[in-house]
Parts: structure tokens; sequence; C-alpha cells
């Protein structure tokens, strides 16, 4: 049961078509473990066809395609996780584990391989996708049992989307499906549940900032 939804401006951003791929791709995985959240957005996409006719005609972005291809897959899958996606062996998904949401299944096939694990800190890695600079920071994390990410706050925007495990916050408690979405105004600290390995799929348009003693050290070294 999802608990933690994106915020309303992303919704109408994916409706209206708007979003930059990844922003779209992880839209578009809430959406198929959201029956709630594919209903607004269904009203959304209806009452943006309504007034689509009243619209001048308007220059393109160039991820304008790439967008609404990922809109698409995330439609056809809308309902929920359907066939067994592509096998990503670097995930390192356990058998048992649940399979990855189609739209971003269909999204790392299409992104190429990523890049490796990276350690970032004792029990947390991270995987950075390929993407348009300007169009998002996309990566994967796992995150150990048990291990925590430093409290941070963020320059810009983070939202993550729990694919397996769990992680809390002091904000809440995720589990999968749920998006956990911060900016200036937040400073959190994930933990990952004890009883497995928690995997995320990250968006941010800007660095993290972290804050806290090891903050303070981690930000040196993030500066480049
Ligand atoms: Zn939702």
């Amino acid at each position: 049961m999802v608990q933690f939804h994106p915020p309303d401006e992303l919704l109408l951003g994916y409706a209206a078509g708007s979003l930059s791929e990844p922003w779209s791709v992880l839209v578009a995985t809430h959406l198929t473990l959201c029956p709630d959240c594919r209903r607004a957005t269904a009203d959304l996409e209806e009452i943006g066809g309504l007034a689509i006719e009243d619209l001048a005609p308007v220059a393109m972005s160039p991820t304008a395609l790439s967008s609404v291809m990922a809109a698409v897959a995330g439609a056809s899958y809308a309902e929920g996780v359907q066939d067994a996606p592509p096998a990503f062996p670097f995930l390192d998904l356990a058998v048992g584990d649940p399979p990855l949401p189609r739209p971003l299944a269909t999204y790392l096939n299409r992104a190429g391989t990523p890049h490796a694990w990276r350690t970032l800190l004792p029990g947390v890695q991270e995987a950075a996708l390929p993407a348009h600079a300007a169009s998002g920071r996309p990566s994967l994390m796992r995150i150990r049992p048990g291990y925590p990410v430093p409290q941070h706050t963020h320059v810009g925007s983070e939202a993550i989307i729990l694919l397996a495990g769990g992680f809390s916050d002091g904000l809440g408690d995720y589990r999968r499906g749920d998006v956990s979405f911060a900016d200036g105004r937040h400073e959190h600290r994930p933990v990952a549940h004890r009883d497995a390995v928690c995997l995320c799929f990250i968006v941010t348009d800007a660095p993290v900032r972290f804050t806290g003693v090891i903050g303070r050290l981690l930000n040196v070294f993030n500066r480049s």
C-alpha cells in the first residue's frame, strides 16, 4: 500500500508532458504502483485534453519525444507490474525481490548500461545513469540493511522512489512505490530498514548538500 506520493506539481507536469525524461520516468514508475495517482493523473490529462485546443503552437524541447515515450511506457503498464522485466544483473536483485516496474526497466534499457556501483559511504552505493545535464540527475542507490545516509538538505529538489526494501527518515517510513520528495526546506537522514537491502531510483536537479559533522567532510569531496 503506497503511502507517500509525488507532489501535485510533479503529477501536473507529468500530465502536461513537461517533465524531463528522468523525472517523467520517476512519476511513471510511481503510477504503476499507485492507483490513486493513476486516477488523479488521468483526470489531469482529461482536463489538459479539453484545454489543448485553445493553445497556440509552440516549439518543442529537444527531450519532448523521449518524455512522451516515457509517458507512453508508463501508461501502457499503468495497471501494475505485468510481464517479468528484463534482467539487470548489476542490480543483484535477489530471488523473490519484486521486479522493476516497467517504466523504469524500459528506461534503464534505453539509457544503456548504467555505470557500476560506486561506494559513497559504508553501506551506501550509487550507480549514476547517463542523462542530459539539464534534465535532472538520475541514479540508483542501494543501502545495506540498517545503514544510514548522513543527514543532508538539498540545494535543488530530490525525489526518491523505493523499489525494494525501505527506509525511515524521521519524516516517514517509506516502502516500495513510496516517493520521498525533498528540497531546500527539508533536512532528512534516511536509515534503511533492518530486514532488507534498500533499492531506490533517485532524481535530483542539483547536488545534495550534506549537513552535520560527517556532512561537512563529505561536502569537501563533493565540491567538484
Ligand atoms: Zn501516488
